[in-house]
């Protein structure tokens, strides 16, 4: 547990420092305000803060007030060390943001549960945090392949269009669906299915780069965004992408399974009024056209802006 003091005093510095190693706190030490929320500024900063109130340039005080402003997380726990004792002043003190104070000179059992009290909200805060980002992977992962799941991609389409319409560049979007997988499903059961698909997303998140964005969409169908590419080049990486899929087989106990994809391209291109769901259609079409020409194999259709649907809105195709 890592524990930050701020205290301008050398001596209830170096006393508080002593004590708290010896109870086993992994201790920084600041000399003034500044430098502790300098502190407080890095990644791995403490979540505990044993702050002076009487300090010169930024009080204890003042701190506490900028720690609360930031509001960032995780949850920072201020202990106030105080040789002030009357009511109004502590009061003071919980107003500014502090979450308990003790007396200077402290008594070291007094510090000792003070901490524990500190120690334990810290970890409750850093469980709630875990819980919460469990739970955000959960609403945002598909549970079989951990790629994104379909309506966080359709999420990152949006985010990507806007930026792309922002910054003038092209955004690839590729539709990919494994070939004759219901056969696997049929020949071999789907727990050697489900294996197949958790090795695809596998190949293919391996396969993009670092800021593209590979989502299940459907059964054994995924979409992916790759920023910045144009036509020519979202094919080169779908076809990157097509060999790397079907390189090596895919072993499921003694079976050995050798997968293919068919892969529809198309870009939004710079200066084309585009919209998500045109985008997806026309990856669609293309990987319809892939399908019909043999399967594993990338087609390429250009974007082009179509006409609004009269009444209805349209249908996405759906390729098998
Ligand atoms: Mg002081």
């Amino acid at each position: 547990m890592k524990i930050l003091i701020a205290d301008d005093s050398v001596v209830s510095r170096h006393l508080l420092e002593a004590t708290l190693r010896k109870w086993g706190y992994d201790v920084t030490v600041a000399c003034d305000g500044a430098e502790a929320l300098q502190v407080l500024e890095r990644p791995d900063a403490p979540a505990l803060i044993i702050l002076d109130w009487m300090m010169p340039g930024m009080t204890g005080l003042e701190v506490c007030q900028r720690i609360r402003q930031r509001g960032s997380e995780p949850y920072t726990y201020i202990l106030l060390l105080t040789s002030k004792s009357q009511k109004e002043d502590l009061i003071e003190g919980m107003d500014a943001g502090a979450d308990d104070y003790i007396a200077k000179p402290f008594d070291q059992s007094e510090l000792q549960v003070r901490l524990r009290a500190g120690t334990r909200l810290v970890g409750l805060q850093a469980d709630l945090l875990a819980a919460r980002e469990a739970l955000r992977e959960q609403a945002t992962r598909d549970s079989l392949t951990r790629l994104w799941n379909r309506s966080s991609i359709l999420d990152a389409l949006s985010r990507e269009l806007a930026r792309a319409w922002r910054e003038s560049s092209p955004l690839g979007v590729v539709m990919v669906d494994l070939d004759h997988f219901k056969y696997i499903n049929d020949n071999h059961g789907h727990p050697a299915g489900d294996a197949v698909l958790r090795e695809a997303a596998r190949r293919m998140q391996n396969g993009v780069r670092q800021y593209d964005s590979v989502g299940r969409y459907g059964g054994e169908e995924f979409l992916i965004l790759l920023p910045n590419c144009g036509e020519a080049e979202s094919c080169s990486q779908a076809e990157r992408l097509r060999k790397q899929l079907t390189h090596t087989d895919i072993r499921i106990d003694d079976t050995s399974l050798w997968i293919t994809a068919s892969f529809g391209v198309t870009a939004a291109l710079p200066g084309e009024p585009w919209t998500a769901e045109g985008l997806i259609r026309k990856a669609d079409e293309a990987l319809y056209v892939a399908k019909k020409s043999g399967r594993n194999r990338v087609e390429i259709l250009a974007y082009h802006a179509e006409p609004a649907p009269a009444a209805a809105p349209s249908e996405t195709a759906v390729a098998t």
